[in-house]
């Protein structure tokens, strides 16, 4: 383990006055990063305004134009992806390792599948009649831009979830304000400076910065979508604000998510995927394994090779923003650069990890690993924790922990497993490890949840083609992939008749046996049996021939 001197513990962020400023703080080291205005509703409102007006240039700029942007981003973000990975470990806390891997990779990722889908997503799409009637007409859906988007982020991947969201709703013709927690905005502005140096009109995308009241403020300002990404807490009362405006939102929120190992599961493979899912970004990943259920034949060997990985686990802080801002040289090869877990993002979060264990042990659970705060390395650090025996009674196996803590039990049989998978609020992600993939697959179809991995955990984050989000607390909506594009844009349906000269035969003058003949029309088309149906085609007929149409 790296061990870093022992740091002043900062003070929680004040729940700030609008007009103020406020400081972020590195999580390892409780330095202060810098400190940002906490912006007022007015500011907020104008930068709405702002957004609003360069929307109107912006949807009308040709899709490619819009991706000569995208494109230039790219190549910015790829040449500076390691002062950007720098800034989002200093702010988050995370290993410069998860940094590059699971933000900046993901994000270009993103860019060109957007590249290469969004212009056939915009062309307009033919919808085929199939009512013999309304063959005489065209029909066209198009996809409208909603105007302003306002995106919410949370902070524990500070600059993936912000950047996708945001380059989804550009790509589709939107503006966006965007307000990143204010625990790590320093990522947002990352990428707020690439896209504007990359070409982008400044007011398409605006940062706006501040606490929670910043949030409620971007909900009353003039946008005309959200997409929050945060806790279930705070997304209950986004919808709330949301549906007093019938403003349309898509929600993000919490997991607690399952991993159901089968006994035929390879239990090295099984093994290592446990301890990264629930450990990797200190357990803060709305995906994290959240529960861990065994079938009792390898339940015993599973968690001894779980104990025995965990232990190897270097723990410390990548601390690269500070240092190369104190010029002081990090060699690729220094301990701080290989670093496993970093530290939690505070205290608050820290303190709730430990309530969990403290619970699960109160109420059985054995503590096989860790299980308490690593106050040597700072305030914020809590060590790797593996819980065995833990059930459904206790906290860590029904609130979301998100920290670094695995929980395991034993199940007989498949049923069980399923019922304990489903027995949750949430239904964000799960994941079945199994040599045998048709069984897997078979099982994932009875897992309630958005996504499951079948023998990998994690990792559907990283496709962006695969739609991200869950059901139940778990959220609405999606992001990622073609169901996250279709939630920036409204759906509207164009519809031409080709025989413009013609008045339709159900328009007005109906005269005393239309009644009749329509109903002719309904066997002729819907009744079963061709006797039927050549009997209502009869007595439809003169209704062909209706000459007193209005
Ligand atoms: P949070 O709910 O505390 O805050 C999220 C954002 O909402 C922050 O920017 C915050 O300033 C803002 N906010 C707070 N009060 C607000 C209000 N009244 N109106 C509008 N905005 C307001 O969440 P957090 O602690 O930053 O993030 C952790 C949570 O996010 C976890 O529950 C995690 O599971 C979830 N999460 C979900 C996903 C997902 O894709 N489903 C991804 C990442 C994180």
């Amino acid at each position: 383990m790296t061990t870093i001197p022992q740091p002043q513990i900062a003070p929680a962020h004040p729940n700030a006055e609008p007009g103020t400023q406020f400081a972020v703080h590195n999580p390892a080291t409780q330095e202060v990063i810098g400190t940002l205005p906490n912006m007022t509703a007015n500011q907020i409102a104008e930068a709405v305004a702002k957004a609003a007006a360069a929307q109107v240039r912006w949807a009308a700029t040709p899709v490619r134009d819009r991706m000569r942007v995208f494109s230039r981003f790219a190549e910015l973000l790829c040449d500076q992806k390691d002062s950007v990975a720098a800034v989002i470990s200093g702010e988050a806390g995370k290993p410069e390792a998860e940094a590059m891997s699971t933000e900046v990779m993901v994000v270009l990722d993103t860019v060109k599948y957007l590249q290469n889908h969004v212009p056939a997503f915009l062309k307009p799409e033919p919808v085929p009649h199939g009512n013999p009637v309304m063959k005489l007409k065209g029909g066209t859906l198009l996809r409208e831009p909603y105007g302003v988007v306002g995106i919410i982020s949370p902070w524990n991947y500070p600059f993936n979830l912000p950047s996708i969201q945001t380059l989804t709703a550009l790509a589709t013709g939107n503006a966006v304000v965007l307000k990143p927690s204010e625990f790590t905005p320093y990522s947002s502005l990352e990428l707020e400076k690439l896209l504007r140096a990359a070409g982008l009109d400044p007011d398409l995308l605006q940062v706006i910065t501040g606490d929670g009241a910043a949030g409620a403020a971007l909900l009353a300002a003039n946008v005309q979508k959200i997409v929050f990404t945060g806790s279930v807490a705070t997304g209950k009362r986004v919808a709330q604000a949301a549906a007093a405006r019938l403003l349309p939102v898509v929600l993000e929120l919490g997991g607690k998510d399952p991993m159901i190992v089968l006994e035929d599961a390879d239990i090295d493979v099984a093994s290592s995927a446990a301890v990264w899912g629930a450990f990797m970004n200190a357990g803060q990943t709305c995906l994290s394994v959240e529960r861990c259920y065994v079938q009792e034949k390898i339940y015993a060997k599973f968690l001894e090779k779980c104990v025995e990985k965990t232990k190897k686990l270097r723990i410390g802080s990548s601390c690269l923003q500070t240092k190369a801002q104190a010029g002081v040289p990090v060699p690729q090869d220094s301990p701080e650069s290989e670093i496993d877990m970093g530290p939690m993002i505070h205290e608050r979060q820290l303190s709730i990890v430990q309530s969990h264990v403290k619970d699960a042990v109160a109420r059985g659970a054995r503590l096989l690993a860790g299980g308490k705060p690593l106050t040597q390395l700072g305030p914020n650090f809590f060590a790797p924790t593996i819980l065995a025996d833990v059930d459904h009674s206790m906290k860590i196996m029904r609130e979301e922990t998100f920290g670094p803590v695995l929980p395991v039990r034993g199940f007989k049989t498949e049923d069980e497993a399923v019922a304990l998978a489903n027995d949750s609020e949430y239904g964000l992600a799960a994941c079945i490890f199994t040599n045998d993939r048709k069984r897997g697959e078979a099982l994932a179809r009875r897992v309630q949840a958005g996504t499951v991995m079948v023998n990998d955990v994690l990792t559907c984050f990283g496709i962006s083609e695969a739609p991200h989000g869950g059901i139940k607390a778990s959220g609405i909506g999606r992001t990622h992939g073609r169901f996250g594009l279709e939630e920036m844009v409204w759906p509207k349906y164009v519809d031409s008749d080709r025989m413009p000269r013609m008045k339709k035969l159900w328009w007005y003058g109906y005269g005393p046996a239309f009644g009749q003949q329509m109903g002719g029309f309904i066997e002729l088309l819907f009744a079963k049996g061709l006797t039927k149906r050549l009997r209502g085609g009869v007595k439809s007929t003169k209704s062909y021939l209706r000459r007193r149409l209005l």
